[in-house]
């Protein structure tokens, strides 16, 4: 897999206004330092999946998520995005705000409006995305803090008290991960849990470039695999949760607010919809008493919540296809 520091290093040579998480399959030697001992790995033989799964679609780093393609505007992108999910009967969704965007920029404030208006939530996802693991508690508390003030003037009367970390990053000390936890629950913040990641957002700056250069050969590989790559991750995921778990658990799916997203949400919706998945809210999904657990591991690299037990518990993942992280790189450059 990519590493973390080298998509921030493509992302800052990009010049992309805001850093994308990216945290899965982190399951590195030495990285977890795990509380209980480890279980012996006991993957089920077969993964047995349910017919109806169930779903909360997420969408972070709004407003500004990921390059913007020419021509393109954040406005355009929220109104597109927040009408396909009317379109499927979807209100309620939570975007995940990094305010650092909206001050001064007058298209990323209007999308932030229109979001709203069309009935979705907003949530935190820390001032300007500063990874946990790099920085201390207090210098990370301090970034939600910053967030706070922009939120409460969007959000209105509406609750925006739910907390998503940049990268998934929830602690690589377990002093660090106690402190921000508690710090998160004294300011009635809840955790945005993951279960289902496929990394969408590496797709955008590449359907980004490709479009500058109309490379439409290009940018059809883009959405062929974008789905692909959607249909192997929702799979695993889910098989993910059953050594994990012993059990699958509501779902909630991370996904980013960018531009090649407008293009690609109808299709997904379409694979979520063959695959069985119902629909319902982040708060309604997280009332699952799994959300009130706690991993308690420090994990350097982060991850989805099965991520974080298989790693911490040095539990096996299921065989699976990797993304195409080297095409995406190199793609129309
Ligand atoms: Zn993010």
């Amino acid at each position: 897999m990519m590493h973390r520091w080298l998509v921030c290093a493509i992302l800052f040579a990009l010049g992309a206004g805001s850093a994308t998480a990216f945290a899965r399959r982190t399951h590195t030697a030495g990285s977890a330092s795990a509380a209980q001992p480890a279980a012996t790995p006991q993957p089920p033989k077969t993964y047995h999946l349910q017919r109806h799964p169930v779903v909360a679609l997420t969408f972070d780093d709004l407003p500004a998520a990921g390059s913007l393609p020419p021509g393109d505007n954040r406005v355009r992108i929220l109104t597109t995005l927040t009408e396909e999910l009317k379109a499927h009967h979807l209100k309620g969704v939570y975007g995940f705000v990094n305010a650092v965007s909206l001050p001064g920029d007058q298209d990323a404030q209007q999308a932030l409006r229109i979001w709203l208006a069309a009935g979705m939530n907003i949530g935190s996802h820390t001032w300007d995305h500063p990874s946990l693991t790099d920085n201390t508690a207090a210098f990370f508390e301090h970034d939600i803090a910053l967030n706070e003030p922009l939120l409460a003037q969007f959000a209105g009367n509406r609750d925006w008290h739910w907390f998503r970390f940049p990268y998934l990053e929830e602690g690589d000390t377990l002093a660090k991960r106690n402190d921000v936890r508690a710090w998160l629950q004294s300011h009635g913040y809840r955790v945005a849990q993951v279960t289902l990641n496929f990394d969408d957002d590496s797709w955008n700056d590449p359907y980004a470039r490709c479009m500058a250069r109309h490379d439409t050969a290009a940018i059809a590989w883009l959405k062929q695999s974008y789905l692909e790559n959607a249909a192997e991750f929702l799979r695993v995921g889910r098989e993910e949760e059953l050594t994990a778990f012993g059990h699958e658990v509501p779902n909630v799916l991370l996904l980013h607010g960018t531009a090649f997203t407008t293009l690609m949400l109808p299709d997904l919706l379409k694979i979520l919809h063959q695959q069985g998945f119902r629909f319902a809210s982040l708060p309604k999904v997280e009332s699952n008493p799994i959300y009130f657990q706690n991993v308690n591991a420090a994990l350097k690299n982060g991850g989805s919540l099965p991520n974080q037990y298989l790693d911490s518990r040095n539990l096996p993942y299921p065989p699976l296809t990797e993304e195409p992280y080297d095409k995406l790189h190199n793609l129309c450059r």
